[in-house]
């Protein structure tokens, strides 16, 4: 811990610069230790599954075991390794967006052409459970956005709500226009989040039950990028939720934020 401290029982110029290296300090140690900790979460995230995929592959080339017990094995092998691939392709995505190297292409986007770019790309997940998807939108909404990244936001959030809903439920992706803002929500019927949990799901690797969560092919990375990518907008995400009746998700973009561009024709 290399924190600075400095006491200088002053109250002049002099003291308050000594508080604000003071602060600074502090909030450069809190991050450090953020990043640590991550660092951590994300080697315990890579090692999980190859200690999957590591067991299985030992048990499987066995002269003991049986062709439907391997074919067994395999199958868990290839599931682990889509679910490492998922899982560094994401944090791929969010260092990029740390560090903003990929810029935001933004252009005025037709809103009910998205939508339907999106649920053609997610309706079979949703058929293969049967849950309905519900898309409603205004034909002439328009927002200034980069499409391809606000497809990763929708995607990552219908994902979730199909994911944690049972069969025979309605997911509805929707688009209303609230005075100067766009409001696009994402509402499902599942089995919703608890309270005390809600504050933290867009927090990176963070999963209400790691278990059910790995079930799904889930990394607790999902609701954190869409987070980053709607606040590069100048966007606003939140959830809403009740247990065991389902969740909202809602994204607002107002227009003097993500469409002042469009008002000078630029992009
Ligand atoms: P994951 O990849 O685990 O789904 P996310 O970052 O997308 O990670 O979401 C974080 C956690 O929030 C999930 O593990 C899940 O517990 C909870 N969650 C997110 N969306 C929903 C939803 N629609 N219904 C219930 N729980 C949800």
């Amino acid at each position: 811990n290399n924190e600075v401290s400095l006491h200088l029982d002053r109250n002049d110029e002099l003291g308050e610069l000594a508080n604000a290296i003071n602060t600074l300090s502090t909030d450069l140690n809190r991050l450090k230790q953020a990043r640590n900790e991550f660092l951590a979460s994300i080697s315990h995230e890579l090692r999980t599954p190859l200690t999957y995929i590591k067991g299985y592959a030992d048990i499987a080339g066995r002269p003991d075991t049986s062709d439907d017990e391997r074919r067994e094995y395999i199958d868990i092998i290839r599931e682990e390794t889509t679910h490492l691939t998922e899982l560094i392709r994401q944090l791929f995505e969010l260092a990029q967006l740390d560090h903003n190297q990929f810029s935001i292409r933004k252009e005025q986007v037709s809103i009910n052409r998205l939508f339907r770019s999106v649920a053609g790309l997610v309706r079979p997940a949703f058929d293969e459970k049967h849950i309905f998807l519900v898309v409603q939108c205004p034909p002439d909404m328009t927002a200034f956005i980069d499409p391809e990244r606000f497809q990763q936001v929708l995607l990552n959030v219908l994902d979730n709500a199909r994911k944690y809903s049972p069969e025979g439920t309605v997911v509805t992706l929707l688009a209303v226009q609230e005075e100067d803002t766009v409001v696009i929500s994402v509402s499902d019927e599942g089995e919703g989040i608890p309270e005390a949990a809600l504050p933290f799901v867009f927090e990176r690797l963070y999963r209400v039950d790691k278990s059910r969560s790995r079930q799904h092919g889930g990394s607790g990375l999902g609701l954190a990028i869409a987070k980053e990518i709607v606040e590069s907008h100048s966007g606003q995400i939140s959830i809403q939720s009740k247990q065991s009746k389902g969740t909202t998700v809602r994204i607002e973009l107002t227009r003097g934020d993500s469409f002042a561009e469009s008002a000078v024709g630029g992009r």
